[in-house]
């Protein structure tokens, strides 16, 4: 008797309770597949441990975001571990001379390290291919548009940018740190107070272009030819 209740205990879905939210917890980005993504997409971010204040020192990933009350005080060493691995004067010049050793320093923190490692789905570069470099950079660019984006917004900053169940432009400015006013002050010097620029929408929207050409290389500046409508299969094959 005791042996089936402990079994109909095991068969209980992950999603039905909060117990089991450690099941979901994503460990590590490298082990995650493309279906993995997929499936997880619509569980909610932090159930999933998928969070900016998340480090994980041993693997050298790192959380660089001031604590709340410091915030003003600008980012130093790991909150966790204190290593102090980011060139943050080098970083914050806002020009693009050296984008690859920009994109370093920002992997050594591990949501930027997430999202510049998470598999691309087909669903990804569907909608990716639909809109062609040239569209997505329009899409960037109206997302930085935005009025709490423009405008520091403290009710409206935290949790603004979709994660897994966004698309390309939502991951590049996860990984780049455009994704929020906060991210955008400690880890650009775009401080909270001021309104953002033309010149500084500008910058990120390059940054933005910079990963999505990364990670899909073969993507073309031109949305792709529309085909005819068929159903879609979301990605049995493993990510590469
Ligand atoms: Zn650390
Ligand atoms: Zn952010």
């Amino acid at each position: 008797m005791r042996d089936r209740i402990e079994t109909s205990e095991q068969l209980t879905f992950p999603e039905m309770n909060e117990s089991s939210s450690s099941l979901e917890r994503v460990d590590s980005v490298h082990e995650m597949t493309s279906e993995d993504v997929e499936r997880l997409r619509k569980i909610r971010p932090k159930t999933l441990g998928i969070v900016c204040g998340r480090s994980d020192c041993k693997k050298d990933l790192h959380c660089f975001r001031p604590p709340h009350r410091k915030f003003e005080d600008g980012p130093g060493p790991c909150q966790t571990c204190g290593a102090d691995l980011v060139k943050w004067d080098e970083m914050w010049i806002r020009e693009l001379r050296d984008p690859s050793e920009k994109f370093n320093m920002l992997k050594v923190e591990w949501i930027r390290h997430f999202f510049f490692h998470v598999p691309i789905t087909p669903r990804i570069k569907g909608h990716a291919q639909t809109l062609g470099l040239d569209g997505l950079a329009t899409l960037a660019e109206h997302q930085l548009m935005q009025g709490k984006m423009l405008q520091f917004n403290p009710d409206w900053d935290f949790n603004q940018t979709k994660m897994l169940d966004g698309n390309i432009v939502h991951w590049a400015r996860h990984a780049v740190a455009c994704c929020c006013r906060k991210c955008m002050a400690y880890w650009h010097n775009v401080p909270t107070s001021a309104r953002l620029s033309a010149q500084d929408v500008e910058y990120f929207k390059q940054l933005i272009i910079l990963y999505i050409r990364q990670r899909i290389p073969d993507l073309q500046y031109a949305p792709a030819p529309r085909k005819p409508a068929q159903k879609s299969v979301v990605g049995r094959r493993k990510a590469g």
